[in-house]
């Protein structure tokens, strides 16, 4: 069994005094509560490096936290380790003999599920075992209307990638407890093209990586092919065929891999109907890869489209048909462009790599992959505060469970208001 040290659990008579210590006097960061009703406890997290500790007071004489302060006075409650596979973990134990509290798991905050192991059979120490919420990513499809078009978000699926390249500088004690990583230090992504319809057609904006990929890739990047675009456009009502036009924000495999497939052992463009729209410049660097960038601008993916005469090349910042513009953001590849839709007098964005995942809401959070993290910061520093201060639509297009919302500040705090 493969366990982390997720929390450490005090339990405190005077929430005033503890606070007075851990986060005056310590000076450690303490989160908002959070209330535990069927605990009858109220806790407090304090993020410490890639764990926490976790301050609970009672809030009713009935609470377990009462009885055992009533018992043993304040101090060390539990002990909680992360797992992976809770049902494994406690077989295991209970194969050994291990006196539990929990036979089964049950529910925990926010959307975990918890067993305790006995204090009899852990030396003194009440266990916790913890498997958080969600093992995959949340993959729905989303349709709202927006002005006089609608905008459905897709997915082509699971995706994973180290987490430390997807933070880039950002040490992970710092985003460890955003996007926790698995074994293999990889973190939970997803791909979400939008899809987005007016009167003059439909519109992919990306695709997904698509299925293409061996087995081998497939591990690495924890992608599922069997259940990617083709059964999200399904669940939108929609097909391959029925695509108008393909719009790339960039030839990176995770944005535009689902372009091309493998018919009769022939790659061919995906969607038999669709005119490809991409960037003239992305297309030099895309077919011209140095070491650096080759991994990402896999040739399979987009070279057959040439050959098929299915593609609108374009240069410059435009509009690329009415309520729909590109603007160069750079940075993540040079030519790395962003997709703002206007209709109604209201604005969506889809920044794809400048802001991937609602946990990169903060200006230097750049992902290692940049090419040019300084030309990234310049351009979102400058899109999250307008998208800020005008309450534009964002689309996180590698985000594991938010497909789009609106960023929000307070207090100097930035978060996201999910939509999608
Ligand atoms: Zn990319
Ligand atoms: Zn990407």
């Amino acid at each position: 069994m493969r366990a982390y040290l997720d929390h450490v659990g005090i339990a405190v008579e005077d929430i005033g005094q503890a606070l007075s210590f851990y986060r005056d006097a310590l000076g450690l960061h303490v989160e908002a509560p959070e209330e535990v009703r069927a605990q009858h406890v109220r806790a407090h997290f304090i993020p410490a490096g890639n764990s926490a500790l976790e301050l609970l007071e009672a809030t009713d004489p009935a609470s377990p936290i009462a009885r055992f302060l009533a018992k043993r006075g304040p101090g060390i409650h539990h002990v909680t380790l992360r797992v992976d596979d809770i049902d494994a973990a406690l077989a295991h134990l209970k194969a050994r003999g291990v006196r539990l509290v929990d036979e089964a798991p049950r529910p925990g905050a926010e959307g975990a599920l918890v067993a305790f192991i006995h204090p009899a059979a852990a030396h003194g120490v009440l266990i916790e075992l913890k498997q958080p919420a969600r093992r995959g990513p949340t993959l729905e499809v989303k349709t709202i209307p927006f002005g006089d078009m609608q905008l459905t978000t897709l997915h082509d699926g699971p995706f994973k990638l180290d987490g430390g390249a997807m933070f880039g500088v950002v040490p992970k004690a710092l985003w460890d407890r955003k996007a926790p990583t698995d074994d293999r230090n990889r973190i939970q992504l997803a791909m979400r093209p939008l899809l987005v319809e007016a009167d003059w057609g439909r519109m992919i904006v990306d695709c997904g990586a698509g299925d293409k990929m061996d087995a081998k890739s497939r591990d690495i990047y924890g992608t599922d092919p069997e259940h990617g675009l083709d059964e999200a456009l399904a669940r939108a009502g929609q097909s391959r065929e029925s695509i108008d036009f393909a719009l790339a924000t960039h030839l990176h495999f995770d944005h535009f891999g689902a372009a091309t497939t493998r018919r009769n052992g022939a790659l061919v463009p995906r969607f038999p109907k669709t005119r490809y729209i991409i960037r003239a410049a992305e297309w030099e660097d895309a077919t011209h890869p140095n070491e650096r960038n080759r991994a990402s601008y896999l040739q399979d993916d987009f070279v057959p489209l040439q050959a098929a005469g299915v593609i609108d090349f374009f240069d410059g910042d435009r509009m690329i048909k009415p309520g729909v513009r590109v603007e160069r953001s750079g940075g993540h590849t040079p030519q790395h462009q962003v997709v703002y839709v206007e209709s109604g007098g209201r604005t969506a964005v889809f920044p794809s790599d400048i802001i991937p995942t609602t946990a990169h809401l903060q200006d230097p959070w750049v992902t290692g992959y940049d090419l040019f993290p300084l030309d990234s910061l310049a351009f979102k520093k400058r899109l999250i505060r307008d998208a800020i201060d005008r309450e534009y639509l964002i689309f996180f297009e590698h985000d594991p469970h938010v497909a789009a919302g609106y960023i929000r500040e307070r207090d100097g705090k930035r978060f996201v208001e999910p939509v999608l």
